[in-house]
């Protein structure tokens, strides 16, 4: 596997996040991903942003960015995706893809998680093997841990209670 999409200089990290990818459709993912992002509803910022996050038992979940005209209300693609998923019984994640540019433009920039969106995803996914996927295309990518965009983040383990 070729080293150019995994960022980390760390040894460890980039065999781990090789294993890890084996059982991670990145191409499928990043399409659905491709595809949420043309229901995006962002009139305000003009960014769209469309995420798939794919559970453990299979099923991939899709989100799109929804701006609201009070601002404070909108929600990101990633969110959308996990809220999406957990309100329907699901709550085990291998990965998300995330695809992100201006609304009628060409995906020609890497759409990072906010910082709430990373919080988010700390509360139902494991930060060592959870897998993020920024894209431009099916075949232009990065992928990191998410332990590497939220380090020492806070979560259920910290309250020694379990989210389950
Ligand atoms: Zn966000």
């Amino acid at each position: 596997m070729k080293r150019e999409f995994i960022q980390d200089d760390n040894e460890e990290m980039n065999n781990r996040l090789v294993q890890l990818l084996k059982a991670v459709p990145v191409r499928d993912l990043i399409a659905r991903a491709i595809e949420a992002r043309d229901y995006s509803y962002c009139p305000y910022s003009g960014y769209a942003v469309g995420a798939a996050l794919l559970a453990k038992d299979g099923k991939t979940i899709t989100g799109c960015n929804i701006e609201n005209a009070a601002y404070g209300p909108s929600n990101c693609a990633e969110r959308t995706a996990f809220f999406k998923a957990v309100s329907e019984g699901v709550r085990s994640f291998k990965a998300i893809a995330i695809v992100g540019s201006p609304k009628g433009k060409k995906i020609d920039q890497f759409a990072f998680p906010c910082g709430v969106c990373r919080q988010v995803m700390m509360e139902f996914c494991d930060p060592g093997s959870f897998i993020v996927i920024v894209a431009k295309s099916e075949t232009d990518y990065k992928v990191f841990a998410l332990e590497e965009l939220l380090p020492e983040g806070f979560g259920p383990a910290n309250l020694d209670a379990e989210a389950k």
